[in-house]
């Protein structure tokens, strides 16, 4: 385990969103997730920005994972069953379906999930409208009452939109950042020189890159989009 060693807890569009921007931020990431997004109910994704024709709830899945994974996150495929603090009480063990992993930093946005949270103190309310489902209250941070925990997405009782949601993770993770990393910018990719002409440094968590590059990387991006949709026609 490293400071930066960080366990989210569910793969939906708050979780993957919150694992791009950790790992991007160079922090250790496992996503811990069993596949059972509430988004599998959604027969067709119209409102997330981005689609104008609108995306599959499956080809949108799809997408997010390879998202994590190309920014670096080690998907785990395995219910969490608990969490408690480690013996040198530094960080957190999960304990789950297929072992045991000590980490600084936990993000649960585990939708509809919080059982597993109950052995560290996690306080836990029910849900306004539904009454037979727990959410978990944080403050503006997104941490919980334990320092360390934090919560992000449906499970704090945001609203039921994806885009919504992930928007929430990308927030959280940003604070998160901001705690272990207060030099970090802002995960920016910009022209050449940019800074110069501020005279500036480049600063930390941005990149610089050429004209070259930056139409290596447009051809290499719509190379991938145009393969991954044409496989599912
Ligand atoms: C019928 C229906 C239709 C919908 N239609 C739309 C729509 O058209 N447009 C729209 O924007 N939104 C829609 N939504 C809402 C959208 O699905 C949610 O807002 C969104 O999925 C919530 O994102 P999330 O990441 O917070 O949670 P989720 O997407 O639910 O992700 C939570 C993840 O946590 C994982 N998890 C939970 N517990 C554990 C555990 N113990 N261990 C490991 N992993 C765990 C689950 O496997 C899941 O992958 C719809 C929802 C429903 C129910």
């Amino acid at each position: 385990m490293t400071d930066t060693t960080i366990a989210i807890v569910g793969g939906g569009p708050a979780g993957s969103a919150a694992g791009v921007f950790l790992a991007r931020a160079d922090f250790d990431v496992l996503l811990f997730d069993h596949g059972r997004s509430a988004l599998r109910k959604c027969a067709f994704l119209e409102n997330y920005l981005g689609f104008p024709a609108g995306i599959s709830p499956a080809a949108y899945r799809d997408l997010i994972h390879e998202h994590t994974a190309t920014a670096g996150c080690d998907r785990i495929e395995t219910e969490v069953e608990r969490i408690t603090e480690t013996p040198d009480g530094e960080g957190f063990r999960v304990h789950g379906a297929d072992g045991e992993w000590d980490v600084r930093y936990v993000l649960a946005t585990s939708w509809a999930e919080t059982e597993y949270l109950s052995s560290l103190g996690v306080e836990t309310v029910p849900e306004d409208h539904s009454g037979d489902v727990e959410v978990v209250p944080t403050d503006e941070t997104g941490q919980t009452n334990v320092d360390g925990v934090y919560a992000a997405g449906r499970i704090t009782e945001t609203y039921h939109q994806a885009i919504v949601n992930a928007g929430d993770g990308a927030r959280v993770a940003r604070t998160l950042i901001e705690r272990e990393r207060p030099d970090f910018y802002n995960d920016w990719v910009v022209p050449d020189g940019y800074y110069e002409r501020y005279d500036m440094a480049v600063p930390e968590g941005v990149e610089e890159i050429t004209h070259e590059e930056r139409r290596e990387r447009e051809r290499s991006a719509a190379r991938r989009m145009t393969e991954f949709f044409a496989d599912r026609q």
